[in-house]
């Protein structure tokens, strides 16, 4: 399978505004945002989509959800507020197949999402 877009901004083949990376994990600004903070959770490993995750991504999964959160309280939304996304497959606005984590927040959402 071709590499996705994310590979390449992780091989630093494209920029990107990059707000936190180890091991295992980017975090990077969304090109695209859809509210004022909106960074983009990405593992190293290119699993498609969660659909494809296995019980030995559970680790990494886990980090990626609590790098969302370090990052929302870096950024100052943690007590107001914010949202984590994973769109899974087309059906769900999926574009990227390369697992991602969505952190938005810096405004409110309605529940249910439309
Ligand atoms: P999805 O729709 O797959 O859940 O989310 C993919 C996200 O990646 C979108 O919000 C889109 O704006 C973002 N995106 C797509 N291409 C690039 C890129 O080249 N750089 C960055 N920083 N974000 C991208």
């Amino acid at each position: 399978m071709s590499e996705s877009i994310f590979t390449k901004i992780i091989k630093r083949e494209i920029p990107a505004n990059f707000v936190y990376e180890d091991d295992d994990v980017v975090a990077l600004e969304d090109i695209n945002p859809v509210a004022p903070v909106h960074i983009l959770i990405i593992p190293k490993k290119p699993i498609p989509t969660l659909n494809d995750a296995s019980d030995d991504d559970e680790n990494l999964m886990g980090k990626m959800i609590l790098t969302a959160k370090k990052i929302a309280l870096e950024k100052g939304i943690a007590e107001d507020g914010y949202r984590l996304v994973f769109n899974c497959n087309e059906g769900a606005g999926q574009t990227v197949f390369h697992i991602h984590c969505h952190l938005l927040g810096g405004r409110y959402f309605n529940w249910p999402p439309g």
